[in-house]
C-alpha cells in the first residue's frame, strides 16, 4: 500500500478542491481518498509526504499518432514514412510513449499508424516490456482511395504496404472494419469529412465517404463493441456522420447549434484538437508554397474553431482534449499545450482540467480519470498549483506520474 499525502486534490469530478489530503493506493487501485486526518497512516503503507503539490488525475490525449514524429516540413515526413520500417516505427514509438507518461499523460488514444504499429506497442507496454501510457489504438485508419489518409502526391510507381487501409463502398468499409479488428484495433477510425479548400468561402468542408459507407463502418463497428473516432471538418457533412453514429469527432472546426444539440442527445463527444489547428495555420501562413484557397481555409478555420467551442460549451457538448501529437507536434513536451488552449477559448482551469481527465477517461472507457475510490491509481502531483499557472503542466520536472498505482520513473541515462 502507498499513502500519497499532498497539499491539494483536484479530483476530476468537477468539484472544488480540498486540502490536506491523502490518497491511499491498494494494488493498482485508489483504496481511499480524504482529509489525511480522517485516513491516518495505515500499518505498512509507504508514505509520499509532498505538502507542495496538487494531485490531479493522470492526463488522457484522445488524438495521437504515436507512430510519427511531429516533423512539419512535408517532405522530411514523407521520408520517414519511406525510410523506417514498421518495427523500427514502433521502436522509436516507445520512447515517444515512454516520454508521454513521463508529462503526466497516462492514457492515450491513437488515430492511426501505418502497419498497425501502435497495437503492437501497445500490447508491449501492457505485457510489461516497455513504460508507457495506456494505449487505445484503432491500427490503420480506413480511407477511400486517395483520401485524407490515403496520401496523394507520390509518384504512381511507388507503392506501400499498409501504410493506409482504402475502402471504398459499404461492403469495403464493412471488411475494412473486420479487418482492423482481426488486427487488434481497440476501435476505429474513419474519414468522413474532410476540409475542401477550392472555395473555402462558399464551402469549407466536403464528404470524403458517402453516407452508405459511414452508417455500414459505424453499424459493424458498434455490432462488434468499440467505438469510431472520425475525423471532421464541419457543416452538413459533419452533421451527417454524427447521424450515421460516429461517437467521436476531432477537429471539426465548422458546428451549427442544431448539430451541437444533436451532439449533445447522443453524446457525441467533441474533439478540437486546438493546438494542432494553430501550428498548421501558422505554417500555411509562413509557407510561399501553398495555394491561396489553403492559406484561406487556414485562416477561416482558425475564427471557426474558436467561435465554435464557446458554443459548444454553452450547450454542454462534452469535450475532450486530444493534440493530434506526432502530427506537426513533438510527443511529450506539447500535449498539455491542449489543456493550456482550452482555457485560452473560455474554460475555467479547472473545467480544462477535468477535460483532459475525467472526459478523456470517459471517451476511453478506461476505470480512471477520477481520483475516487476504486478508480484506477493513474496519478500525477504537480509541484505547485496548476489553478493558477495551467503551464506548469508542461514541464516534466514539475510531475511525479503513477499509472495503475506504481511510481513512472525517468530512465537513469
Ligand atoms: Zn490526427
Amino acid at each position: 500500500m502507498i499513502l500519497i499525502r499532498v497539499g491539494t486534490l483536484i479530483d476530476g469530478t468537477g468539484a472544488k478542491p480540498i486540502e490536506n489530503v491523502a490518497i491511499l493506493i491498494n494494488g493498482d487501485r485508489i483504496e481511499a481518498v480524504g482529509r489525511a486526518a480522517d485516513i491516518g497512516v495505515p500499518e505498512g503503507a509507504k508514505v509520499i509526504d509532498a505538502p507542495a503539490a496538487t494531485a490531479i488525475p493522470g492526463l488522457v490525449d484522445v488524438h495521437v499518432h504515436l507512430a510519427y514524429s511531429g516533423i512539419v516540413d512535408k517532405s522530411a515526413f514523407r521520408a520517414e514514412l519511406a525510410e523506417l520500417s514498421y518495427p523500427l516505427v514502433a521502436l522509436r514509438a516507445a520512447s515517444y510513449a515512454r516520454d508521454t507518461l513521463l508529462h503526466g499523460y497516462t492514457s492515450v488514444r491513437d488515430m492511426h499508424a501505418p502497419g498497425g504499429t501502435i497495437i503492437d506497442l501497445r500490447d508491449a507496454i501492457n505485457a510489461g516490456y516497455v513504460e508507457g501510457p495506456r494505449v487505445m489504438a484503432c491500427g490503420l485508419g480506413l480511407t477511400v482511395t486517395g483520401g485524407h489518409m490515403d496520401q496523394p502526391g507520390w509518384g504512381d510507381h511507388a507503392s506501400f504496404r499498409d501504410m493506409t487501409y482504402p475502402c471504398d463502398g459499404p461492403i469495403a468499409f464493412r471488411a475494412g472494419v473486420r479487418a482492423q479488428l482481426k488486427r487488434g484495433a481497440d476501435f476505429i477510425k474513419l474519414n468522413p469529412c474532410v476540409s475542401f479548400r477550392k472555395d473555402p468561402d462558399t464551402k469549407p468542408y466536403r464528404f470524403e465517404m458517402n453516407v452508405d459507407e459511414i452508417r455500414a463502418a459505424c453499424e459493424e463497428a458498434h455490432e462488434q463493441g468499440v467505438h469510431v473516432g472520425a475525423h471532421t471538418s464541419g457543416g452538413p457533412p459533419l452533421r451527417a456522420a454524427i447521424e450515421a453514429g460516429c461517437d467521436t469527432v476531432e477537429h471539426a472546426h465548422w458546428i451549427d447549434d442544431e448539430t451541437l444539440e444533436l451532439m449533445v442527445k447522443r453524446g457525441t463527444y467533441l474533439v478540437p484538437t486546438l493546438l494542432v489547428n494553430n501550428t498548421s495555420s501558422a505554417t500555411a501562413a509562413s509557407d510561399p508554397s501553398m495555394s491561396k484557397g489553403s492559406k484561406r481555409w487556414s485562416e477561416l478555420s482558425q475564427e471557426a474553431m474558436w467561435e465554435r467551442l464557446t458554443r459548444a460549451k454553452r450547450a454542454g457538448v462534452k469535450v475532450a482534449t486530444g493534440s493530434d501529437a506526432g502530427f506537426m507536434l513533438a510527443h511529450g513536451v506539447t500535449n498539455s499545450g491542449e489543456i493550456e488552449l482550452l482555457v485560452e477559448g473560455g474554460y475555467s482551469p479547472l473545467e480544462a482540467i477535468c477535460a483532459a481527465t475525467a472526459t478523456g477517461a470517459d471517451l476511453m472507457e478506461i476505470d480512471a480519470g477520477r481520483l475516487i475510490m476504486g478508480k484506477l491509481a493513474d496519478i500525477v502531483l504537480v509541484s505547485g498549483d496548476p489553478l493558477a499557472d495551467i503551464t506548469i503542466l508542461r514541464k516534466r520536472e514539475n510531475l511525479q506520474v503513477f499509472k495503475g498505482g506504481r511510481e513512472v520513473l525517468a530512465p537513469s541515462v
